[in-house]
């Protein structure tokens, strides 16, 4: 089958590449100029492991192009799926739905034949029923069915969530709809990947349930690190303790400086938003936002304290190793180190980094930050060593040498990447998050 993808970032381009992989034939499409130069050329705009060999791959095959002609690359398409941003919309957190809407007209106006219509992005409930309503507007005689089915890859891991997922989650509302998206994912069919068919409407719930839900448990493990941290207790523990219960899980239970990235703090304010339209408040995901966004900001007092608090920190040097919001992903976007950076320029720290893939994102959104061109680049002279995001690459530091270059021992593993006993056995002065 011919699929277009409208939207080649993150979900566009790995959905793309994954559905070329599995035999349809993919266009993927985007308006903007520069990023389909580059892919032609070979050039990946992200960086995700396994991406790049398995879009040349597809490409050599014949099986994945790309263009900015959306008429030419929808047309013969039994699938055109929209995989734009949605980005939260500025001052009041409703999902920004104007280049959603914006595809939907350009497909309408274009339809060369029969199609169905996929919302991949993740979209507020009710958001497919103004997409046919945009499409019906549009004049096209052709038969569409509009059809949700929200992504739930993650980023680092991106390529084995698509071709391995959890489950698929499609919202159909007729046959048409339900025939096309059966064909497009039998490859997974046959890997016997569940698929979960139910409305459009459920369909859009779904992925803000999801998100909601594993924002709720990183931030709910924080708040009992904060606790562990009170009370002399070891959150490491607490969450196998707790994870161990099948019932529970043990995934989403990791420490850290709180939750951030593309997907979760946008989604969070979404669903709260539709909560409220709708008339019935989602409490508990209001209250995580809440503590989540204060827990990134006292991240950066936790470094502030490191240095011996507000007085002596001025004028001292922090290095921050990791810059993105997890690793194996060059996305800044929400990272909290961020805000951490922030509040450490705020009381005079100067900060120097070094993060694997994040620095070329990362420098325009942090100017006060000296982008070091390695780990020990950025330790030295430090007076505190933060590890911000758990790349691999960090996990086993010359302890000898960070010691030798940095003005002071001292470490804040915002992470937990360290063990407490072995540090302090290492000399430094050591803090990590809910190990007291
Ligand atoms: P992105 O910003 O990386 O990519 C969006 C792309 O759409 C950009 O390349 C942009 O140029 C293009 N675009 C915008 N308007 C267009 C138009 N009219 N025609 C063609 N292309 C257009 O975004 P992303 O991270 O891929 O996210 C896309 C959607 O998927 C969002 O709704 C997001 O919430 C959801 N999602 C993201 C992830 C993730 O991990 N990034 C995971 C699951 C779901």
């Amino acid at each position: 089958m011919k699929i277009a993808m409208v939207g080649s970032g993150y979900v566009g381009l790995v959905s793309g590449a994954c559905f070329a992989d599995f035999g349809h034939e993919v266009v993927c499409i985007d308006t903007d100029q520069g990023k389909i130069d580059r892919l032609e050329e070979g050039i990946m705009p992200i960086y995700e492991p396994g991406l790049e060999q398995l879009v040349a791959t597809n490409v050599s095959a014949g099986r994945l192009s790309f263009s900015t002609d959306l008429a030419k690359g929808i047309d013969g398409a039994g699938a055109i799926f929209i995989a734009v941003g949605t980005p939260s919309r500025r001052g009041d957190g409703h999902a920004d739905l104007s280049y959603v809407h914006e595809v939907a007209r350009q497909v309408g106006e274009n339809l060369s034949g029969n199609a169905v219509v996929v919302t991949k992005s993740t979209v507020p409930v009710g958001t497919g029923d103004a997409v046919e309503r945009i499409l019906k507007d549009s004049g096209t005689e052709h038969r569409v069915s509009v059809v949700s089915n929200p992504e739930f890859l993650r980023e680092g891991a991106a390529i084995g969530d698509f071709k391995r997922p959890d489950r698929i989650v499609i919202g159909v509302e007729d046959d048409f709809g339900r025939d096309v998206m059966r064909e497009v994912y039998r490859p997974l069919f046959l890997n016997e990947s569940p698929i979960l068919f139910t409305s459009r409407r459920t369909s859009e719930l779904i992925k803000y349930a999801a998100n909601a839900f594993l924002a709720t448990k990183i931030t709910f493990i924080n708040e009992m690190a904060d606790l562990c941290e009170k009370v002399g207790a070891n959150v490491q523990d607490v969450a196998r303790g707790i994870g161990m219960d099948n019932r529970i899980g043990s995934k989403f239970l990791h420490a850290g400086p709180g939750y951030g990235g593309s997907c979760f703090p946008k989604d969070t304010l979404a669903l709260i938003k539709t909560a409220e339209d709708a008339g019935s408040p989602t409490r508990i995901v209001e209250a995580v936002v809440q503590v989540n966004d204060s827990r990134k900001r006292a991240m950066g007092r936790k470094v502030i304290e490191a240095l011996g608090g507000t007085e002596e920190a001025r004028g001292k040097k922090a290095a921050l190793l990791g810059l993105t919001f997890k690793p194996n992903t060059d996305d800044m976007r929400d990272s909290p180190s961020i805000a951490i950076v922030q509040a450490l320029v705020d009381a005079g720290v100067e900060v120097a980094a070094f993060d694997p893939e994040g620095m070329e994102q990362a420098a325009p959104l942090l100017p006060h930050v000296t982008m070091c061109e390695d780990p020990y680049a950025a330790i030295k002279d430090a007076d505190v060593v933060v590890i911000a995001t758990e790349w691999d690459a960090f996990r086993a530091l010359d302890l000898a040498r960070v010691k030798q270059l940095a003005n002071k021992p001292v470490m804040v593993d915002l992470r937990n990447i360290y063990h407490p006993d072995d540090m302090r056995a290492a000399g430094f002065e050591y803090t990590g998050v809910g190990r007291s």
